[in-house]
């Protein structure tokens, strides 16, 4: 049967998508981090501002519809607000995953300006201590701050659970607060399997049963009149793995040097855009979705989820695609 147009991502002459992860410094040092992200974590050769003002009007003049900055905390990257000025004035929707802090009154104004088309707040509790203890260096009363400021602004802030075995018991009581703070979605899903969270999992990670009954007690909420929508993530990550073995998605992730990954599961990373443009990166991103190298390592990770620990590192194709 033929596939209707729109179906595979050879259909795309750009991504519909770009994930794109400024830097991988941040605050925290939080033990369920799906990176390996924290103070000094920066990596050595991130991309200049000069280098990241170029990926981003290739981003815009290519016409890619949609990025989403994460990282680290991207905020803290010093041109963050340069990028966002330059895909904003091409065209291009953001998207802000960020823990808050640095989301004053004015940031907040900059972003309603752009009509940001989704800023997330990580906030892993309904209180400081729950919140606190799974981000050490975080702070849950700026995180709130900053959502509500984004409430009042306009821009239905979602708040991100990632719920683990520290913190479930506060689920419920996370979404009524979201709910109460003007969220206009409370997102979670099974915790990633990656990174730190990898390391430490067998202390972090819920049961399939206990996130099972989380996931009841949120829905049960969120069928009360007025509530937030709630947006549970279906799969864990190697179940997101074989399904986007079988159907690749328009994205493309770029990691903080400006190489470009096929998806954070994945340790693979065809191209580098501070050798190649965004058409070239997308090009060798969807040949390497067909590679036997790629799709090798992806019947042996899901045979042995263990491989997962590569996830964070950027290998080069052997047989360039
Ligand atoms: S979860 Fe976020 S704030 Fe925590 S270490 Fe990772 S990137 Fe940093």
């Amino acid at each position: 049967m033929t596939q209707p147009r729109g179906a595979s991502v050879g259909d795309y002459r750009a991504p519909l998508f770009v994930a794109w992860q400024l830097t991988n410094a941040c605050s925290g040092r939080c033990p369920h981090c799906c990176e390996d992200s924290g103070p000094r974590r920066a990596w050595p050769d991130e991309l200049s501002r000069p280098a990241a003002l170029a990926v981003a009007e290739g981003i815009a003049a290519a016409g890619v519809p949609y990025v989403a900055f994460g990282g680290g905390e991207p905020t803290s990257a010093p041109h963050f607000w340069e990028l966002c000025e330059v895909l904003s004035r091409g065209g291009t929707n953001l998207k802000l995953e960020t823990d808050g802090r640095r989301l004053d009154a004015d940031a907040v104004e900059r972003l309603k300006g752009w009509n940001a088309a989704c800023v997330q707040v990580s906030l892993d509790g309904a209180t400081a201590e729950a919140h606190e203890r799974l981000r050490p260096r975080g702070s849950f009363a700026e995180g709130l701050a900053a959502l509500r400021r984004l409430a009042a602004a306009g821009l239905g802030p979602e708040w991100v659970f990632a719920p683990t075995r520290l913190n479930l018991h506060e689920a419920g009581a996370a979404f009524d607060l979201a709910a109460a703070s003007g969220a206009r979605t409370f997102v979670s899903g099974p915790l990633m399997r990656l990174g730190r969270a990898a390391a430490d999992w067998g202390r972090l990670a819920p049961s399939d049963e206990e996130w099972r009954r989380c996931a009841e007690a949120l829905a049960e909420r969120a069928a009360r009149p007025g509530a937030p929508r709630l947006s549970l993530y279906p799969w864990d990550i190697v179940a997101e793995v074989r399904a986007r073995r079988a159907s690749p998605q328009a994205m493309i992730l770029i990691v903080p040097n400006g190489q470009v990954k096929l998806l954070n599961a994945l340790p693979f990373a065809p191209a580098d855009l501070r050798r190649q443009s965004l058409g070239e990166a997308w090009t060798a991103a969807r040949s390497a979705w067909k590679s036997p190298e790629v799709s090798d390592f992806i019947g042996r990770l899901l045979a042995d989820p263990s491989l997962l620990r590569h996830a964070n590192e950027c290998w080069p194709l052997r047989e360039a695609p």
